[in-house]
């Protein structure tokens, strides 16, 4: 069996941990902006491309760190809206889907937190593998930082075909992939750290989203983490028994419960909170539910989002007509901001909200790129 390595991922520390590694080297401080700078902003993989440092240091980096990266195993492109699913190993030897959207202006990535996932969403397709692991804080960043290489570089035929924005940019972060984000909490408060530290991958805040199924105490903690991000709330029923049904973690948090989180992140960030809300036909469409949610939400800021539900493999679950899904739409117009109608992107490929999920076979390996349902 071989063991793991003894050296330190540079890209597993946090800016504290990097500082306080400095000083014992010996160097001065200001080493760890410069490190910084070169992991996430230049995005280089190797030691010896970080130039501005001294041989000596470098030779010793060399012999006590090392860097880690996600590596390209596979990827698929829509033909229908350009976006583009990647599959990844990343630190830890784990295997993650990530999914790369052209909205517009707005270029936005969707990254996996977790193997699996431990929730079990009647609806979602990871839910439906289960939970394996949670992914390190550099498996998180190296899902982004692999993804902004490649649009730079330019040399990938699929992303050069696509009208992306000029900039070749990631301008948005979705926590909307593989996992609940809040149930691998501290990874993920470290990776939105690094995308909003100013020498590291400097995003606003307010690009990033964190959706969660809701884990009611840590919404209320990461409002207090002063961390500037935005929090999104997969709602997804009007009532406890419905949501339950759909989502079982409503046993633990039911909605009075998480209504009453999301009010404090709310008063905390002064930030409004978006509700998704997945429509599944004869479940939580009626005209009922519409105005139920409309009084679920009164009084707190807030947009909606609604999502017709995708189509996983092995559920009896189906979406509605699109005629309903508008008659629910106009409804909630009525009282609050409500996004347009997402009809996901990424259909085609399985690479959808909910679809997202790693098939292996006996032995464990993974077998390919997730198809597409039939
Ligand atoms: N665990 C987090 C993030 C992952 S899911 C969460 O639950 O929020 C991201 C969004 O996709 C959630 O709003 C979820 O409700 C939605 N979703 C999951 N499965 C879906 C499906 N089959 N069709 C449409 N949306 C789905």
């Amino acid at each position: 069996m071989s063991l793991p390595p003894l050296e330190i991922n540079l890209k597993s520390l946090s800016k504290a941990q990097l500082l306080e590694q400095i000083v014992k080297w010996g160097e001065p401080k200001y080493r760890a902006a410069q490190i910084w700078s070169w992991l996430y902003q230049k995005g280089i993989t190797e030691i010896d491309q970080m130039t501005n440092l001294s041989q000596s240091f470098r030779q010793m980096l060399k012999t006590q760190t090392w860097i880690s990266k996600a590596q390209l195993k596979d990827q698929i492109q829509s033909e229908v809206d350009r976006s583009t699913k990647f599959l990844f190993r990343v630190a830890g030897g784990e295997d993650v889907e990530t999914v790369l959207m052209p909205d517009g202006n707005r270029l936005t990535v969707c990254l996996s937190s977790q193997i699996g996932c431990a929730m079990d969403c009647a609806f979602c397709a990871t839910g439906q593998m289960g939970f394996f692991r949670n992914l390190p804080v550099d498996g998180v960043v190296d899902q982004f930082l692999a993804i902004q290489t490649k649009l730079q570089e330019n040399t990938d035929e699929y992303i050069r075909q696509t009208k992306f924005n000029n900039k070749r940019k990631i301008t948005n972060v979705v926590f909307m992939g593989m996992g609940e984000p809040l149930a691998n909490y501290q990874q993920v408060v470290s990776a939105i750290r690094i995308l909003t530290d100013p020498d590291g991958i400097n995003l606003s805040g307010r690009r990033i989203t964190v959706s969660t199924v809701g884990l009611a105490p840590r919404i209320q903690q990461l409002a207090e983490e002063g961390l500037g991000c935005k929090l999104a709330l997969s709602l997804n029923a009007t009532t406890d028994e419905i949501r339950t049904r759909l989502m079982p973690i409503n046993h633990r948090y039911p909605i009075r419960e998480i209504m009453s989180a999301v009010r404090f992140w709310v008063e905390t960030t002064g930030m409004p909170v978006t509700f998704e809300y997945v429509m599944i036909r004869g479940l939580n469409d009626s005209l009922v539910d519409a105005e139920r949610l409309c009084r679920l939400v009164q009084n707190i800021p807030c947009k909606i989002n609604l999502i017709p539900f995708n189509e996983i493999e092995g559920s009896d679950l189906h979406r509605p007509e699109e005629r309903r899904v508008e008659r629910f739409h106009r409804i909630l117009t009525q009282h609050h901001r409500v996004a347009p109608v997402r009809y996901s992107k990424g259909r085609d490929i399985a690479a959808a909200c909910g679809q997202l999920r790693t098939i292996y076979d006996q032995a464990g390996t993974r077998l390919s790129i997730n198809p597409v349902p039939s």
